[in-house]
């Protein structure tokens, strides 16, 4: 199996099967995102503990194969990890698709470098790049608590 086949295998399973689809309960930051030109939605939730520690996080939504897995790596990815530590993520992440070649981040391991990866894919065409940011703004959004609603088409890329 090449490296393409790969990223592939991945996006199919994480489109099929979305990990972290439900609503947390007791949720103390939300936010939903709307890609127009796709259709896609998400509602992210998270559950921030004292320490700012990411105790839950999970989407509802529906959209392409490709908003759905974004979400669902995401969800998995940031789980666990401090709220400093996912905005550095999030931007190593965003970055990636705009211009870099690979995730520079040390917060990540390398099997779930390869997860974020997977998504580069999209870079060549912009139309998927909304799809595949959506979640990761509307994150952004949740936890900054900037915009109750993000929409891709007033977000620059
Ligand atoms: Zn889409």
């Amino acid at each position: 199996m090449n490296l393409k086949e790969l990223y592939q295998e991945i996006i199919l399973d994480h489109g099929k099967n979305p990990r972290n689809l439900r609503k947390t309960e007791n949720f103390n930051k939300d936010a939903k995102g709307h890609n127009p030109l796709c259709g896609d939605k998400v509602h992210i939730y998270l559950k921030l503990n004292e320490n700012k520690k990411v105790e839950d996080i999970s989407f509802e939504g529906e959209g392409c194969a490709i908003s759905m897995a974004s979400a669902s790596i995401m969800t998995d990815l940031v789980k666990g990890k401090e709220e400093n530590d996912v905005k550095e993520i999030v931007n190593d992440f965003l970055e990636m698709i705009k211009q870099k070649n690979g995730i520079d981040t040390k917060l990540l391991k390398d099997d779930e470098k390869t997860k974020l990866m997977c998504l580069s894919g999209v870079k060549q065409y912009p139309m998927r790049v909304k799809c595949a940011t959506l979640s990761w703004h509307t994150l952004t959004s949740a936890i900054d608590r900037s915009q109750n609603e993000i929409n891709t088409e007033n977000i620059e890329l």
